[in-house]
């Protein structure tokens, strides 16, 4: 018989590390300590030293092969423990090739709230008898104490009590493996809540004759028990009870007569799919949907739909049932909103439907309710995720559905790394578990609109609004349908040139009076993206171009220069219109609050609420804002880009946008279809309820197709005219676009990296062969500056433009955005 000698070869760990570096794809390695070894294995969280401190790092490989060089011990696994999914695992790696990150960005947004906070040293004894037969010194005796009658403390606190620094001590401690160090993470892993219990230890033999509180009292525990038999009583459950007082069971527990106990709160059972849920009759168009939409739920293979249909046609219907089919069968549902904060009354609606199933995860939640949600979650206690994009990562094993409400916006793409866009990561996702994709939107994306029409996802629609329903013939409800609100554009230019200078048109003044009259509300919509910085003629609606790229020329008021952005060409701003020669050139930059002294001046007395990113500034919450408007405190709501999401409000009659130009005019790729979806959103916001509702749209370039399309609700016509545009231009969908934005204080270095990085990629290009691939740039960033350091960008373009950007290896510096969804 062999006797087994310490033979046992050392290991090692390679672990992706939480830290900046410009190989993303290295690892770092670590000696993994023998006490370890059966603790940390691959997909698992660790904590490991780098330079000074202990970072966060997930394990890629355990092996035995010695590097030639020194290597520090991992120092702990995460507690609680926690590893990625296999499934996450591929995931994450995929999203580290294609974002072009690092693995550990890449891990990020699925490890458990709470993680990678601040860590603190903890000291605990690996067994109970303490040191065993183990020498020890007398400090070392001391600390072994404390641990054994404190339990796990941590170090601070361990050195408070003995007054002694304990490193060496800790150290060889550790050493004999006496002792063992972890990592906690201060405000992560919160204590589960408890809930306060009252147990009877004896119903018998004593005597309560001087005290009839506790007699009452112990009665009413008598008889629970004697119904409902030994289980602990919820304390909050005896004090309702009438007689029966706080003081009293304290006075019994005194006694000896109970006990009362802090136990884990139950959370709630999972409640049974209500078999009524989702029982509304539903329209012919929403059935047919529906019908197409199931067959592809029950065939449980991967596949990916398009919901296009108009604000108001009943998209939130169908996901509601396609949810509901899902929960009924063990399945789990992901539905993701743009974001959380302005999605309370999708929120409700699927509380409403699955009482008890939804949870919804997001960052402004508290550590502790953020973290049990997750947990429950994981143990497959609540079948149905609500969230932001991140809320894709929620650890579920069962997918049947995701859902990307309104998947044309522009949050759905993560702009830190990951940078990750929702709908990538859903398709990959689905794929994994054979579930279903559902894309729900009145302006989908163009290429996503694209991909239907190219057959790669199915198109399903809802093309007229959801009215009320009436009873029909043969007593069947039925649903008449409610038309879109009429919008009305106003040429400025005539405004003008009809001297009224006012910057609210004729129309748009007597749409507001009317709506404030009669008791209805109106929005006034004000985008300010990039609005001081368009130059347009009044006169004529003229927007200076680059000669060289026919994208709208940039003012920038610091160096009085236009700027292309696409390839650096930089003019004085004209004084008269190259156009027509008028004088009347100007920069737009008619703030909110500009728009509330109007209102205010021309309708004395209406209420005016200003629903901007200054509000919020004040602490002021958007639901704060929605009750307001929904309790009929306002008349007049003034807004930028927010009110004009998902919004429902019923008084709504009359919507005012107070200029279309100024997103139009953006040297974007997406201005015109940013243009097209906003008009259509805030246009939406009106008539929700009620028929005769108006939209009036102001522009100095009504012509322009997203502005024209728009006014008719007629997305078709937009996307065809869009489609055009973008082959012709070579943007998405048809040429790829990775973009690569370097920051620096300092000008001059600034510019001259971005020149050295793109001779890097046109040499890489080169040695690869690459053939699709145009190099545009570099040129100063849209937003020159940001918080005093310069940005300057460059694009890659084409098919070939992943292969070089993924051959280069980059300063961390620089942001690598690999499809970009602006190019500001
Ligand atoms: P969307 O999500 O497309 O904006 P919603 O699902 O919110 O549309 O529907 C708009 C309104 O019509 C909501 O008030 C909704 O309750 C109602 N609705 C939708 N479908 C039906 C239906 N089949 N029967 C009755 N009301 C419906
Ligand atoms: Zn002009
Ligand atoms: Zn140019």
């Amino acid at each position: 018989m062999e006797t087994s000698v310490s033979t046992r070869k050392q290991l090692y760990v390679d672990a992706a590390v939480d830290t900046p570096v410009s190989d993303r794809r290295r690892l770092l390695t670590y000696a993994l300590p023998e006490h370890l070894a059966g603790r940390v294995a691959p997909r698992h969280l660790i904590w490991v030293p780098l330079r000074k401190e202990l970072r966060l790092a997930i394990v890629v490989r355990v092996h035995d092969e010695a590097p030639a060089f020194p290597v520090r011990p991992v120092y702990a696994p995460v507690e609680p423990a926690f590893c990625l999914s296999e499934r996450q695992w591929e995931l994450v790696q995929w999203i580290a090739e294609t974002t072009l990150c690092s693995l550990f960005e890449a891990a990020s947004p699925c490890l458990p709230p709470g993680v990678g906070q601040r860590s603190v040293e903890h000291l605990r004894l690996r067994s109970p008898d303490g040191a065993g037969d183990h020498q020890l010194t007398r400090t070392q005796q001391a600390l072994v104490d404390l641990l054994a009658e404190r339990g796990e403390t941590s170090l601070e606190a361990a050195r408070k009590a003995l007054g002694r620094s304990l490193t060496s001590v800790v150290a060889k401690l550790e050493a004999a493996g006496v002792i063992e160090r972890t990592a906690r993470v201060v405000s992560g892993a919160p204590r589960t809540p408890t809930a306060r219990y009252v147990r009877l230890i004896t119903p018998d033999g004593v005597d309560l004759h001087r005290a009839p509180a506790q007699r009452r009292a112990l009665e009413v525990i008598r008889r629970r028990v004697a119904l409902a038999g030994d289980e602990p009583i919820p304390w909050h459950d005896l004090v309702r009870r009438p007689g029966v007082t706080a003081a009293a069971l304290q006075a019994l527990a005194e006694r000896g007569v109970i006990e009362i106990l802090e136990l884990p709160a139950p959370s709630a059972p999972p409640a049974q799919p209500r078999p009524g849920a989702g029982s509304t009759y539903l329209t012919p168009e929403q059935a047919a949907a529906w019908r197409t939409l199931l067959a592809a739920l029950r065939a449980g293979e991967p596949e990916e739909f398009l919901l296009h249909g108009i604000t108001g046609s009943g998209k939130t219907e169908i996901y509601l049932r396609a949810a509901a089919w899902c929960v009924g069968r063990g399945k789990q549902v992901i539905m993701l909103v743009p974001e959380i904060a302005l999605a309370a009354q999708t929120v409700a609606r699927f509380n409403e439907r699955f009482p008890g199933q939804v949870a919804v995860l997001h960052s402004t939640l508290p550590p502790a309710t953020r973290y049990h949600t997750w947990r429950a979650v994981a143990e497959g206690r609540i079948p149905i995720v609500v969230g932001p994009r991140s809320a894709l990562f929620a650890p579920l094993e069962r997918v049947g559905l995701v859902i990307l409400d309104e998947e044309h916006e522009g949050a759905y793409k993560q702009d830190n790394p990951p940078r990750y866009h929702a709908r990538e990561v859903a398709r990959r996702l689905i794929r994994q578990h054979n579930a279903v994709l559902l894309l729900g939107s009145a302006t989908p994306d163009v290429t996503t609109y694209y991909a239907a029409e190219t057959g790669a996802i199915r198109l399903l629609e809802l093309p007229t609004r959801v009215g009320p329903r009436v009873l029909g013939k043969r007593g069947r409800p039925e649903h008449r349908t409610l038309d879109l609100p009429e919008v009305q554009v106003v040429d400025m230019r005539l405004e003008l040139s009809q001297g009224h200078t006012h910057i609210f048109s004729r129309p748009l003044q007597a749409a507001l009076r009317r709506a404030v009259e009669s008791g209805e509300q109106a929005i006034l919509f004000l985008n300010r993206r990039g609005a001081a910085t368009l130059i347009q003629c009044r006169a004529c609606g003229h927007v200076e171009q680059c000669p060289f790229c026919d994208v709208p020329l940039v003012y920038h008021a610091d160096q009085r220069l236009l700027l292309c952005h696409r390839c650096n060409q930089r003019q004085p701003p004209p004084s008269r219109c190259p156009a027509c020669g008028s004088s009347a050139v100007g920069y737009y930059g008619t703030g909110t609050q500009r728009v509330e002294a109007e209102v205010r001046r021309l309708i004395p007395g209406a209420r005016v609420l200003r629903w901007d990113q200054d509000a919020l500034r004040r602490g002021v919450e958007h639901r704060h804002l929605m009750q307001r408007v929904l309790r009929h405190e306002v008349d007049v709501i003034v807004g930028t880009q927010m009110v004009a999401k998902g919004l429902d409000f019923p008084l709504v009659s009359t919507v005012g946008i107070i200029n279309a130009d100024t997103l139009l005019h953006l040297p974007d790729i997406r201005s015109a279809e940013r243009t097209f979806q906003l008009l259509t959103q805030v246009a939406g916001r009106a008539g929700r309820r009620t028929p005769g509702a108006r939209v009036i749209v102001q522009s100095y370039t009504p012509d322009h197709y997203a502005i024209d399309a728009a006014s008719r609700h007629d997305y078709a016509a937009f996307y065809r005219e869009e489609i055009a545009f973008r082959r012709k231009h070579g943007y998405p969908p048809f040429r790829r676009l990775i973009r690569f934005v370097y920051r620096h204080p300092d000008e001059v270095t600034c510019q001259t990296t971005a020149a050295e990085v793109a001779d890097l990629l046109a040499a890489t290009a080169d040695r690869l062969g690459a053939r699709d691939v145009d190099l545009l740039g570099p040129t100063p960033a849209f937003t020159a500056k940001v918080r005093g350091r310069y940005q300057w960008q460059i694009l890659l373009r084409g098919a070939d433009s992943h292969a070089v950007a993924s051959a280069v290896d980059l300063d961390p510096g620089w942001a690598i955005d690999v499809d970009p969804l602006s190019v500001l």
